[in-house]
């Protein structure tokens, strides 16, 4: 059965129109899940029975489990969920002085491969569905209720290829950013993509207001490819020439992201070698200062290094900031809780199986070293949602 999540507000006034029901029905409808967020059918108290045993014939509700949750010092919570097929996936809200933000994943798991991302580490096993990213939001958007907060952003930059599961991001964003749904702002609202070209050029041409973030990472092809084995399919150039399609059909500026890697693209040449390239675009560079991940080999560049790099790209007159860090104090990389997560789950079906073959309850060294492991302190990185992408002039 399909999860009410999934649908967005067209859709849903498509289904009400297949039952016969008048439209004012899915503004109702709209209200107690969005406003009210019930999640229960028979609270939704101005639906007649028959009306409300309609629904309940065709939809459930809340798609995802809440696992574990994080919480640091400076309000970065992350969220651990759990899917109804047993697939986990995580969320980050981040506390900003402009308001709560959300990163959002949009795939269990990820193809990109870049070399140093947490959530890269175990391929794709499905995309998520529309109603598992709305549930993502719902689920941080109650917790912040009981604070008497909202979310005001939403970033998806979470596990995941966003482009790579196009029509479910597009249907989730459309629920999320409706008037009737929570009312994000479209400008509000950022997907970060590492960089599929024909679906840059796909969005570019739906003219919407999102904002587009780009994961660059690297000042040249050599490295890039390195580093974001995308790159080998959609090299700089052709990256280069769909966001001019972007910026000259929607006349916004863009984000490129950049994660500092000492010694690997943190040099005072790469930062020319950047400047050069992104100088006849209408952009802005968000500098990320990077959290370890056990399994790679990567350190972050220093604080002054990074300093360095940032006035240089100032100084050759492109816009730029420095990603202020996020909830140092608890569990790392994006997409790092839920690998450990399924590492202490593996660990214990281990642990089980050779208690089941051998009769005798005990502890592996090999299986407790992972458990152990568990939780350890890093830090952790914390996906922010760009600046607003003003409107620029494009030549
Ligand atoms: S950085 Fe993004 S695109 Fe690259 S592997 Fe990680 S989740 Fe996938």
């Amino acid at each position: 059965m399909k999860s009410i999540y999934d649908m967005s507000y067209k859709q849903m006034e498509d289904w009400a129109e297949s039952k016969g029901w008048k439209k004012f029905r899915v503004q109702q409808i709209f209200r107690w899940l969005y406003k009210e967020r019930v999640e229960d059918f028979d609270a939704m108290t101005n639906l007649s029975k028959e009306t409300r045993a309609e629904l309940k014939k065709d939809f459930n509700f809340n798609p995802l489990t809440l696992v574990r949750k994080q919480e640091s010092k400076d309000g970065t919570t992350k969220f651990l969920f759990r899917t109804e097929d047993n697939h986990l996936l995580e969320s980050v809200m981040m506390v900003f002085d402009y308001g709560n933000s959300i990163c959002v994943s949009s795939q269990v798991g990820c193809n990109m491969g870049c070399a140093f991302c947490a959530s890269g580490l175990t391929k794709k096993s499905r995309n998520l569905t529309s109603a598992e990213m709305t549930a993502q939001v719902m689920h941080v958007q109650k917790a912040l209720d009981a604070k008497g907060e909202r979310l005001s952003h939403i970033v998806v930059m979470g596990t995941g290829e966003p482009f790579d599961n196009y029509d479910n991001v597009l249907n989730f964003i459309q629920t999320v950013n409706h008037d009737r749904g929570l009312a994000i702002g479209s400008r509000h609202i950022t997907i970060s993509t590492s960089g599929i070209v024909p679906k840059i050029r796909t969005f570019a041409e739906g003219h919407y207001q999102y904002n587009l973030a780009i994961s660059l990472h690297a000042p040249n092809d050599e490295l890039r490819t390195q580093i974001m084995p995308v790159n080998k399919a959609y090299p700089l150039k052709e990256l280069m020439s769909a966001v001019e399609y972007y910026t000259s059909l929607n006349n916004r500026r863009l984000t490129f992201e950049y994660i500092l890697l000492k010694g690997v693209n943190d040099s005072l040449e790469q930062a020319r070698e950047l400047a050069r390239l992104l100088r006849p675009y209408c952009c802005y560079v968000n500098l990320i200062p990077y959290n370890s991940v056990d399994e790679h080999g990567f350190q972050s560049t220093t604080r002054e290094e990074a300093m360095k790099f940032y006035d240089i790209l100032k100084k050759e007159g492109i816009a730029v900031t420095i990603r202020k860090e996020h909830g140092s104090d608890i569990d790392a990389a994006c997409g790092q809780l839920r690998i450990k997560e399924m590492k202490k789950e593996d660990a214990l079906r281990l642990l089980s199986q050779k208690e089941e073959t051998s009769g005798i309850p005990g502890k592996d060294p090999e299986i407790e070293n992972v458990y152990d492991s568990e939780y350890a302190e890093d830090d952790m990185p914390a996906s922010e949602p760009s600046e607003p992408a003003d409107a620029c002039k494009v030549k």
